[in-house]
């Protein structure tokens, strides 16, 4: 093992009173995850044991010069799979010195909305299915793919192995189980159809969490990717033409829609979301226009639809629970830049409140 490795790996269980905690926060972009370290008093496992703290704002386009603290608040705590031991990762939202939320925030607006008492009983869940893009660095251009050329055509990549079908599977797992060691509630990872894209599954995970867990979930993937030495991408269409975008379908069930008479209810949601459609459309995502095309398994941006099976439609209701009447939907429509506090938030918004 090298030095640096040796020192990195020094183990500060023989000091249980300290721990560093890694305050994360999304930046001035929207999607940009940024994160900073400090030395406090542990163990700790729960949020609102940790202490506020602030970021200079200017630096992360969300201030002026001038006037540039940003206070943030810790929200959710993860184990720190970097780290390892007592040492975690904290999840936090942003305020302006006076306690307002800064327009970044999204978590505020929808930790109010699952705090509401509809929504509270009705439970609801999510299922996010991340899908990601892996690229070479300096180059702008997919893992394995030839520089300045293209791999054969989609068809052999979706779930595939192989060197020439499977691009970056280390990233992919090494994901996988620093999730789990984090506390982060991963159901699954595949490859992608288009290669050098995969996707993980947050979920099912109950209300604002699901958004918590996808929120750190990408940004324990940007520091794998960074280890890696690879660079990390959510755009949702990335490469023009007849290859893939990357989406990040978001599964929903509440209480009645899991209970007997449940496809009833998902019927009576589906066509809420559908009064919703164009305001669903606008905060799905940036650039979701250039994926949903209506091809590569995706609908139309223009139109709803929803079917079972249907890979094609806005909304998408599964074998099962059809068969069972009762059980969850799929949204389609995310974009994979999506904000997950939105989309969660205006779902449960759209079909409960
Ligand atoms: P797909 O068939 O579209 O690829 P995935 O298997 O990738 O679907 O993702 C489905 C997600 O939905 C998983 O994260 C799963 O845990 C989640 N899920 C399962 N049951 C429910 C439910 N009742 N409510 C919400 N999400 C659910
Ligand atoms: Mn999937
Ligand atoms: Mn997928
Ligand atoms: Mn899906």
């Amino acid at each position: 093992m090298s030095l640096l490795s040796n020192l990195l790996h020094i183990d500060l269980f023989k000091n249980p009173n300290q721990i560093i905690a890694e305050y994360i926060w999304i930046g001035g972009s929207g999607t940009d995850l940024r994160s900073k370290a400090r030395t406090l008093e542990g163990p700790v496992f729960d949020p609102a044991k940790l202490p506020k703290w602030n970021y200079d704002g200017s630096s992360t386009g969300q201030a002026t010069g001038k006037d540039s603290e940003i206070l943030i608040y810790p929200q959710a705590i993860f184990k720190d799979p970097f780290r390892k031991g007592k040492n975690v990762l904290v999840m936090c939202d942003a305020y302006t010195p006076t306690g307002k939320p800064i327009p970044t925030n999204k978590r505020s607006k929808a930790a109010e909305i699952f705090s509401h008492p509809k929504v509270v009983a009705e439970a609801p869940w999510y299922g996010i299915e991340q899908e990601y893009t892996l690229l070479q660095k300096d180059v702008d251009w997919p893992l394995g793919w030839p520089v300045g050329g293209f791999p054969g055509p989609q068809g052999p990549y979706y779930c595939g192995i192989g060197a020439d079908k499977a691009f970056g599977r280390d990233i992919a797992d090494a994901h996988y189980k620093a999730c789990l060691f984090a506390g982060i509630n991963i159901s699954g990872i595949n490859a992608e159809v288009m290669p050098s894209q995969w996707e993980f599954q947050v979920g099912p995970v109950a209300g604002i969490a699901a958004a918590d867990q996808l929120w750190v979930a990408r940004y324990i993937l940007e520091r794998i990717t960074e280890i890696a030495g690879v660079v990390l991408s959510f755009d949702p269409k990335l490469i023009p033409g007849d290859w893939n975008g990357a989406g990040a379908h978001t599964n929903f069930s509440t209480k009645s829609m899991r209970e007997d008479g449940g496809f009833n209810v998902i019927k009576e949601a589906i066509e809420k979301l559908r009064l919703r459609h164009k305001e669903h459309i606008s905060a799905y995502g940036d650039g979701n226009e250039r994926r949903l095309t209506g091809n590569h398994e995706t609908a139309n941006m223009h139109t709803f639809s929803w079917g079972v099976l249907d890979r094609g439609a806005s909304i998408r209701v599964g074998r099962e629970t059809e068969k069972n009447g009762k059980g969850y939907f799929e949204d389609r429509r995310p974009a994979s830049n999506m904000d997950p506090y939105v989309v969660t938030s205006m779902i449960v918004e759209t079909t409960i409140l």
